[in-house]
């Protein structure tokens, strides 16, 4: 489904990704992990079309297109998701407003007919209780006022409405207490299913005993230096990122 090959991307002039290579298929959860700053959201980001990454050099195939060609919609349209690791609020346009017309135009796309007001609501409050969001939060400014665990709700919630093929949640666990963490994983789980793959993107373990991943990556450095099972992240979990020779602000 996604080919990453010897992909680098710079910010601002600085080479941040150095070589990425990754293959992502379909049913398949993967996890991304490694320490603040080596790259982890720069790589949510290049795979979602953000412009102020550029693309230097490599490929990234989805399902056999070569994905860096598309303009960001057009990658949403076709069933890329990202949750953003800082959520953005859109104050005046309504939740509910702005995930009636994602999904329309996504539904659109595959030649299905539009949800009408009254249909989307019934969905969408559906969806708001399996991530125990108050209802009242559709009414509400995208993101407007949201504390940090009811934004990264909110987005496990536009996820499970959208239903990528492919979606990429970059640091879901954080600003979670344990309850709100049990939830949103739970939503993650419900979206798991054989044609749709998960990259999870986290700092943390811990969202990881929750949602189980099949392959773990290490990204340190811009580059992937180590890719394995879950044994993995438990790995990293008891002995730190020292581990690998990189260096973490969290191990003591
Ligand atoms: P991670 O998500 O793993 O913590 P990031 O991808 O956010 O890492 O950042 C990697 C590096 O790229 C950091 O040095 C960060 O400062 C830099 N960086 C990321 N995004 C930007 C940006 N928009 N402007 C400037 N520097 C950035
Ligand atoms: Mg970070
Ligand atoms: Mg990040």
């Amino acid at each position: 489904m996604l080919s990453i090959k010897n992909l680098h991307a710079s910010v601002e002039g600085k080479e941040i990704l150095k070589g990425i290579n990754l293959e992502i298929n379909p049913g398949e959860v993967h996890a991304i992990m490694g320490p603040n700053g080596s790259g982890k959201s720069t790589l949510s980001q290049v795979l979602a079309g953000n412009e102020a990454y550029e693309v230097t050099s490599g490929e990234v195939l989805f399902n056999g297109e070569n994905l860096l060609d598309k303009e960001t919609e057009e990658r949403a349209r076709e069933g890329i998701f990202l949750a953003f690791q800082y959520p953005v609020e859109i104050p005046g346009v309504s939740n509910l407003q702005f995930l009636r017309t994602a999904v329309n135009a996504k539904r659109k796309h595959l030649g299905e007919p539009e949800m009408n007001a009254a249909e989307f609501m019934k969905l969408a409050r559906e969806v708001s209780k399996q991530v125990d969001l108050n209802p009242d939060f559709l009414k509400r400014g995208v993101n407007e006022g949201f504390s940090g665990g009811e934004k990264k709700r909110n987005e496990i919630m536009q996820a499970l409405l959208l239903q990528p093929k492919l979606a990429i949640l970059d640091e879901t666990d954080s600003g979670l207490d344990i309850d709100a963490l049990k939830v949103a994983s739970d939503g993650v789980n419900a979206l798991r299913s054989a044609d749709r793959a998960i990259l999870m993107v986290t700092h943390y373990q811990r969202l990881l005993n929750h949602i189980v991943p099949d392959h773990v990556h290490v990204l340190a450095g811009g580059r992937i230096i180590k890719s394995g099972g879950r044994e993995l992240a438990l790995e990293l979990e008891e002995k730190g990122y020292g581990w690998l020779g990189i260096k973490d602000e969290d191990d003591a």
